[in-house]
């Protein structure tokens, strides 16, 4: 077994009373749907991440995390918003604005406790612990903005952790998004500041309300102000998988955060590109996490003096989400388990992804960022 980069993942089981009700995708409007679909983020997320980590890594690589304290919130959240949130959730929850972003009665706490395992992490990596900090963090957090829930989100993780370590005296943080859905959240936090890079890897979904979530995530979003070359948004093709998602990170996040020179990175990391993601377009299979979860690390070795930290986002199909979790993990500290062939390997590894109109969008980001970076 290979100790060198132990698994340290920071999690609470109060994550798991957070439960949106179902029905989100049963619009009033819709006669052609009978029945009621679960919530898309489930507890089930967290539980069967939770059990692979078990069942590979075992029980003793986790740590429960205190929840995050007021003045951490407030750093990136207006002090009104996080007041309505816990009037929110002390009122039962519901859905938010008509939006498919909904909680209950245990949703502040959840969200609390999830950002505070994104800066237990972030603490794990700021006071030089080995190996391979994790938050199993749940409700994710980059759709939110600073003043709302958004996107199944409601305290935004990583711009929590990333002021959290700012304020502990770091000058640079790189933040960098491989979700398949736009970090608007955290672009909208940072935007306008450039002691926060953000790089978002994502797919062309563009804003889904455009009054309530302005932010497309196209390239010509580059930051406001100070911020400006800043925010570096690299939109992908449905069909995006393994290759190009190396490809993407060769040929952008690594050029881009090294020239950044951060003092931590911290990987916003979704699995919602995996195959069969319900609400992803891309495939990346548990062999392309494992690489993903290698070039986060080896990137924090050359850039950021070993700092990083991973902060679970979104992953919808939750079979693949446990697999491409644990690949994530095992290209972060090193390891690959083998894993039965049938009924416990990652049932998704066979798909293969289109790699034409990833070259093409690889390529005009490539001239769209060579503007700032050394791409
Ligand atoms: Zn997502």
């Amino acid at each position: 077994m290979r100790e060198d980069h132990p698994l340290a993942v920071y999690w609470h089981p109060a994550t798991l009373k957070h439960r949106p009700p179902d029905g989100a995708f049963k619009l009033p409007s819709c006669p052609f749907l009978a029945t009621d679909e679960p919530h898309p983020d489930r507890p089930a997320r967290v539980r069967n991440v939770k059990r692979v980590v078990e069942e590979t890594f075992g029980s003793a690589v986790f740590t429960a995390a205190d929840p995050a304290p007021r003045s951490a919130l407030e750093r990136v959240h207006d002090p009104d918003y996080v007041a309505w949130l816990r009037e929110f959730a002390a009122d039962g929850g519901g859905y938010v604005d008509g939006t498919t972003t909904a909680g209950n009665d245990a949703t502040f706490e959840a969200a609390r406790h999830a950002a505070g395992a994104a800066i237990a992490a972030t603490d794990h990596a700021l006071t030089d612990r080995p190996g391979a900090p994790y938050a199993l963090a749940r409700p994710s957090g980059h759709h939110a903005q600073s003043d709302r829930a958004d996107g199944f989100c409601f305290l935004n993780n990583a711009a929590i952790a990333a002021g959290h370590a700012l304020a502990d005296g770091l000058d640079r943080v790189a933040i960098v998004d491989w979700d398949v859905h736009h970090g608007n959240g955290t672009q909208e936090v940072f935007e306008d500041r450039d002691d926060v890079l953000f790089v978002s890897v994502h797919n062309d979904h563009g804003a889904w309300d455009p009054t309530y979530h302005p932010q497309t995530g196209g390239l010509e979003e580059v930051g406001v102000d100070d911020g400006e070359g800043y925010t570096v948004n690299v939109p992908v093709p449905p069909g995006t998988g393994d290759r190009g998602y190396e490809a993407v990170f060769e040929r952008l996040v690594e050029p881009i955060v090294t020239a950044y020179d951060p003092d931590l990175i911290l990987y916003s990391a979704g699995q919602d590109p995996g195959p069969s993601d319900p609400l992803g377009r891309n495939v990346v299979t548990r062999d392309g996490f494992r690489t993903l979860g290698a070039r986060a690390r080896e990137l924090a070795a050359t850039t950021a003096d070993g700092r990083y930290a991973l902060l679970q986002e979104g992953g919808y199909q939750v079979s693949h989400l446990a697999f491409a979790t644990l690949g994530v993990l095992e290209g972060a500290t090193g390891r690959t388990f083998d894993l039965p062939e049938h009924g416990a390997g990652d049932p998704f590894a066979w798909l293969e992804e289109e790699t034409g109109p990833l070259e093409d969008a690889v390529e005009s980001a490539c001239d769209h960022h060579g503007e700032f970076w050394p791409v």
